[in-house]
């Protein structure tokens, strides 16, 4: 069977069955629970930016396009305000209470340490403070992140699977053409206008672009797994693509068109293996910003539901740390002359690809497009920004760790989220292999 990949991982030590075993049997079911737990349900996203490379031209007519948005009041009230500003102003309240209880009790004795306490700076100075920050935080980064963004509205990811919408055609091989074309590196010798690198000429490629097309091969690989093992099945339930109760299943046939060998010019199972390769590369993002994730509140309001996130994620990250063969990312970004060269392109391709994000003409399809392309971006701020290399001894961390180990909400969000659906796209690989059997 062509979709019955054996042996290492390209760029890596592990082995494809090590990655299956690991996935389908510890890692999958933790997902699929953990995902539908509030705090990861609901992901802030604008929809309506204008895509900013060319004139918005195809709009998806089908019904399963459209995004079912959700009422204001299916939204956790924690979600909804801003919990890390509502837990700076309580611990900014708590610091103030402090002081006032200090100086009514010993005035006379304390005068140093109320000095310090009574310490501010000006509001025009911390304004300031914040937009430096901003600013730092912001050079890290591999996407341009909607929270912030006044026309972001939540989505509730569970009312909105992602799964065949019949988007194609002219729009749909634009975009891929120009992830390929204009924001991967290209082998020099044999450049051409295929925007589609033949995988026998990576080797012309050095190991930094390499790895940058494998990531983005691996996420296309996901996204068209997930649209065969959720097919809209008109033909075979004679439905029609406009009946409300479409059914869902996995299509054997539309998968061996996308990935064997015989209709792929021998491509198929190569993108396949950049699908493991891609599920390495955020899961040892996770492996490595776990101290950190482990730390966060995961805070939606419901102090029940929150603990149990917090020890389903316990949980995940504590298998995740099993794992014996972690992609090693220290192998790249090594050559002093090349190195910041290659890092500042890396980022800003990828920043590129997550814009033009924007130009899907598929409402659902840029959902899920803008989410893994963010998660993504994610774990590659936590590979290599420099801000997650320090080893956490302690498991608490204290403010000043914390401030470096800065993630917003949406992307922890988006890194989980992405990483649960390579997680489905191989456990959905086995279904079909057994379908194939
Ligand atoms: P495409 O998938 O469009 O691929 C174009 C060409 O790329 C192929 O001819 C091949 O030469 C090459 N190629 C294919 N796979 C790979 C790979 N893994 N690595 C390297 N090269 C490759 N459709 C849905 O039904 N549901 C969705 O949720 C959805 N989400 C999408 C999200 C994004 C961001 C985009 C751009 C498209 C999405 N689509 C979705 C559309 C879907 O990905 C295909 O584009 C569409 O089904 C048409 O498929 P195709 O067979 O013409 O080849």
């Amino acid at each position: 069977c062509f979709c019955q990949l054996s042996g290492k991982i390209d760029e890596c030590t592990c082995n494809i069955d090590t990655v299956d075993h690991f996935n389908n049997v510890k890692i999958y079911p933790r997902l699929s629970s953990l995902l539908v737990k509030d705090y990861f349900r609901f992901y802030k996203v604008n929809l309506k930016r204008p895509c900013p490379f060319w004139s918005d031209d195809s709009k998806c007519a089908m019904r399963y396009c459209r995004v079912e948005s959700c009422g204001e009041d299916d939204i956790p009230p924690g979600i909804k305000g801003d919990n890390r500003m509502a837990k700076r102003s309580l611990e900014i309240n708590a610091s103030e209470k402090y002081t006032r209880e200090v100086n009514e009790d010993c005035e006379a004795h304390h005068n140093e340490m109320l000095d310090y306490l009574n310490m501010t700076i000006s509001e025009e100075a911390q304004k300031e403070l914040v937009k430096w920050d901003a600013y730092d935080d912001a050079l890290d980064n591999f996407c341009d992140i909607d929270e912030n963004d006044q026309d972001a509205e939540y989505v509730d990811l569970l009312l909105n699977p992602e799964r065949y919408t019949g988007y194609a055609g002219p729009s749909a091989h634009k975009i891929w053409q120009s992830i390929y074309l204009e924001n991967c590196f290209r082998p020099k010798r044999s450049f051409s206008f295929n925007p589609y690198i033949q995988s026998g000429k990576l080797n012309e490629l050095c190991l930094e672009e390499r790895v940058f097309y494998r990531v983005i091969s691996g996420l296309h690989a996901s996204i068209n797994t997930h649209l065969c093992a959720n097919y809209l099945l008109s033909n075979a339930n004679g439905m029609s693509f406009t009946d409300p109760k479409g059914k869902w299943g996995p299509n054997l046939s539309e998968f061996q068109r996308r990935f064997s060998p015989e209709s792929t010019n021998g491509e198929g199972p190569n993108w396949l293996r950049n699908l493991y390769f891609v599920y390495l590369v955020e899961l040892r993002a996770l492996a490595k910003a776990g101290p950190y994730l482990e730390d966060e509140e995961y805070f939606t309001g419901n102090d029940a539901s929150d603990w149990d996130t917090r020890m389903a994620i316990k949980d995940l990250l504590k298998v995740i740390k099993q794992f014996p063969d972690h992609f090693d990312e220290s192998t790249m970004f090594r050559n002093v002359e090349q190195a910041e060269r290659l890092k500042f392109e890396f980022k800003q391709h990828f920043r590129n690809i997550t814009r033009i994000m924007d130009c899907v003409g598929c409402e659902k399809c840029r959902l899920w497009g803008k989410l893994q392309t963010q998660g993504l971006g994610t774990a590659l701020k936590i590979l290599f920004s420099g801000k997650f290399d320090k080893v956490i001894q302690n498991r608490r961390l204290d403010a000043h760790n914390k401030k470096e180990f800065q993630l917003q909400r949406m992307e922890i969000v988006s890194l989980v989220n992405a990483f649960g659906r390579l997680s489905t796209s191989i456990y959905k690989l086995d279904d079909f292999r057994q379908m194939l059997r």
